[in-house]
């Protein structure tokens, strides 16, 4: 076996090398492959700015050469000429700009502002003088209207005087005729008399005409006085009539003044305004002039170029040509190049990919081998194992000798343990013994390596044994400030799949359970109380499945702890008493890890269960009745099948009797194959507990004793005895007590076997 191990390890080393010399091979392969399609990409680049180039130039000269060359000579003149003309027209544009810059300001120039107001001032002056000759028109017929008026009065005055005049020339001669008559008369006395009288008579009423008359009179010349006063304000109205006209004409003349005076001042304004508008121009004029000489300076220098550009013209053309020709030719040639560049690439893309199939078939055998190796490896050393702890004297145990410590250690060997059992030291050898002082996290980094194997798909369990009180529950959960096995081994899960997951992806699921009275329940499911059944896939993959087992995708601690939280609360309110219960039942944690390696679409499923037992104290002694003779007899049942089914495994029997309890029935495809057990058997150190610790340590000798050859195995033990028949009050007779069964004691055995295996281990 040393010689095949070593020949494996050899062969193993020498693979490994050719593997990374293979690897460097690939690398190389790919850096000349990466470097050839670069430099091709780059010749492709250049190849393509060439080809722009040249047509480029073609067209430049088929631009060039459009004629021969007087025409070309014409056309360009014409250009040249029409070129000329465009800036000819862009400097009249300047110079119209220009102007139309100079009259610009005088938008918002004060002159105009002031002239706009004086503007506004005359006509403003217009409209009053228009304002005032109007009312000076009124005025004046007015004036008319009265003077009419007045003429009319002073005629009717007239008329009434001459009337008056006539009245009075009447009536003064028939004054005069009425004297003469009585002047007469008087010479005729007696006609005169008469006459007298009748002038008398006649006079009487001659004098009242001249009363009326001069009533009349008087009326006349109040009416004429009065007429006069009329005409007295009338004139005075037309004094005055006259003295607003006089003023008026002397405002209008003011105003007319001022209008004037204005009207000067724009003129000026204007005037000055033209006289800039006219230097404005004359100066652009001059500019534009001097700029026109420059022009045509340039246009003769532009003659003289055209006439030394010929020549190079002609070079030109001689040069176009030959590039004409290479430009023909030229797809020809990338056409080529492309085509031994794709082959080449093809080519080398077909050996790599060769040599890349030849690595990964290499890299597969070598997997294979690993594998192979691995389980060879496990089979060596065994792929169970027994590890024994013992917990500390705590305060429970009491005082006095019941609490005296009746277990020691070997300094020299942390395989060995000794027990003083009434007065006698028993010894025992395990695969490792934890002493009380080893902490939880020594005890797991012996435990890490199986936990981690089973992200690789292997199938893991862990099982705590012993009576209740040795520490079991201490070991696989431990407490919040110093958890045990089940928390650490997530958390090692949770950091080794992260640190995996550049190619694997992961998926962490836990499920926990319960097996009381050989019934599962589910701790996790919603309906605590119901039984569960183990059954077959129906894929007939001879694989074992439970029906409506909850599962929890666990991502993190937290998410862990409140699995746990859960389980714990259902428990504890399912059972009236809790330790009692516990003590009675089988406590699982079933983790499991699927992976997918991304590159290779491998994948891979492992399960660790990590299982706290039910107390392998021996109840049945102490005659107990009724249900927890039941629980018991339950207890000792499972714990004698599991010890059972690890014996044939390890034995290699065809027959594992997986089927006599719900605990080996559950965990068979994790107890058989290439799986990991681990038993974790736990011992009190206590004088009071050494029945009961003997028992335990029995026990663990016994699942490691099978190791042996399968000849020794086979004269050795024919099936696991009973828990019952465990129960033995010193090593030998239980020895002689199993069964009828030959059974070395474990003194016998042990020595042999750890020698043989330690020798395997310091090997290995
Ligand atoms: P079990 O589960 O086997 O019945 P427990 O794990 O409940 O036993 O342990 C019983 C008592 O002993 C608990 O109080 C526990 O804290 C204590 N105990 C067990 N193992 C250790 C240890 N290694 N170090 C300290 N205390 C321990
Ligand atoms: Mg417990």
């Amino acid at each position: 076996v040393m010689a095949s191990m070593t020949h494996l390890q050899k062969e193993k080393l020498r693979l490994q090398e050719e593997l990374l010399e293979l690897q460097e091979k690939l690398a190389a392969q790919e850096n000349n492959e990466l470097s050839l399609s670069l430099q091709l990409q780059g010749q492709v680049e250049t190849l393509k700015a060439k080809l722009l180039e040249q047509a480029e130039e073609i067209s430049r000269l088929r631009s060039e050469l459009g004629g021969t060359d007087a025409e070309k000579h014409r056309d360009l003149l014409a250009a040249e000429n029409e070129r000329l003309r465009q800036e000819m027209k862009a400097c009249e544009g300047e110079l119209r700009e220009l102007q139309r810059q100079q009259q610009a300001p005088c938008r918002d120039c004060p002159h105009l502002q002031e002239n706009a107001r004086l503007q506004e001032q005359l006509s403003q002056l217009q409209q009053e003088a228009e304002e005032t000759r109007a009312k000076l028109v009124e005025l004046d017929l007015e004036v008319q209207q009265k003077t009419n008026r007045l003429a009319e009065v002073e005629l009717r005055l007239k008329d009434s005087l001459a009337e008056r005049a006539e009245e009075e020339e009447r009536l003064s001669r028939r004054l005069r005729d009425s004297q003469e008559t009585i002047a007469s008369l008087k010479s005729q006395p007696q006609q005169i008399k008469y006459i007298i009288k009748t002038v008398e008579v006649e006079s009487a009423k001659a004098k009242q005409a001249l009363c009326e008359t001069q009533s009349r009179n008087q009326y006349l010349q109040e009416q004429v006085g009065m007429q006069k006063q009329v005409l007295k304000e009338m004139e005075q109205q037309l004094q005055s009539s006259q003295k607003t006209e006089a003023q008026l004409r002397a405002q209008i003349v003011m105003y007319e003044a001022e209008l004037e005076q204005a009207h000067g001042q724009m003129l000026e304004e204007m005037q000055a305004m033209e006289e800039e508008k006219n230097h404005a121009i004359e100066e652009a004029f001059s500019r534009a002039q001097v700029e026109m000489k420059a022009v045509h300076e340039n246009l003769a220098g532009v003659r003289t170029n055209l006439l030394t550009l010929q020549p190079a013209l002609r070079t030109l053309t001689h040069d176009y040509n030959s590039l004409k020709r290479q430009v023909r030719d030229f797809p020809l040639l990338l056409q080529e190049t492309l085509r031994s560049a794709r082959a080449e690439i093809s080519q080398a893309i077909e050996e790599v990919h060769s040599t890349n199939r030849e690595l990964l078939r290499k890299y597969r055998r070598e997997l294979q081998l690993r594998k192979k190796c691995h389980n060879e490896l496990v089979r060596l050393k065994g792929n169970i194992r027994v590890f024994g702890r013992v917990r500390p004297i705590t305060k429970e145990d009491g005082e006095g000798p019941e609490a005296a410590n009746a277990v020691t250690f070997d300094a020299d060997d942390d395989a060995v343990l000794h027990l003083l059992h009434k007065g006698k030291q028993v010894s025992f050898e395990l695969d490792k013994v934890f002493p009380p002082q080893a902490s939880q996290e020594e005890v797991f980094q012996e435990v890490q390596a199986l936990v981690t194997s089973c992200i690789d798909g292997y199938n893991v369990c862990i099982f705590a044994y012993g009576q209740t009180g040795a520490g079991k529950t201490y070991t696989m959960e431990g407490t919040a400030a110093n958890p045990g096995i089940n928390q650490r081994a997530l958390q090692l899960l949770f950091s080794e799949v992260r640190g995996k997951a550049a190619d694997w992806d992961y998926a962490i699921t836990v499920s926990a359970a319960e097996i009381y009275n050989e019934a599962l329940r589910d701790l996790l499911g919603k309906e605590p109380q119901e039984k569960l059944e183990i059954k077959l896939c129906p894929d007939g993959s001879g694989q074992l499945y439970v029906p409506g087992l909850t599962e929890f995708r666990v991502q993190s601690v937290e998410d862990i702890n409140k699995v746990f939280e859960f389980g714990h609360i259902k428990r504890v309110t399912e059972c009236t008493n809790l330790n009692e219960h516990s003590s009675r039942s089988h406590a699982l944690l079933i983790v499991t890890v699927r992976g997918l390696d991304r590159s290779t679409g491998l994948r891979t499923t492992g399960k660790l269960n990590l299982v706290d037992l039910a107390g392998s104290e021996r109840v049945g002694r102490s005659g107990a009745e009724g249900s927890r003779l039941r629980e018991a007899q339950h207890i000792n049942k499972s714990l004698s099948a599991l010890g059972d089914v690890i014996y044939a495994l390890r034995s290699r029997q065809g027959h594992v009797p997986f089927r006599n309890s719900k605990l080996t029935y559950l965990l068979q495809d994790s107890l058989s194959g290439d799986s990991k057990t681990l038993m974790m058997v736990q011992v009190s150190p206590a004088e009071k507990n050494t029945s009961e610790t003997l028992c335990s340590l029995k026990f663990a000798e016994r699942v490691r004793s099978v190791e042996l050859g399968p000849v020794s195995r086979k004269a050795e033990l024919g099936s696991w005895p009973s828990q019952e028949h465990l129960e033995g009050d010193s090593p030998g007779s239980t020895a002689s007590s199993g069964r009828g069964h030959a059974s070395p004691s474990p003194g016998q055995l042990s020595s042999r076997s750890a020698s043989i295996r330690r020798k395997l281990q310091t090997s290995g």
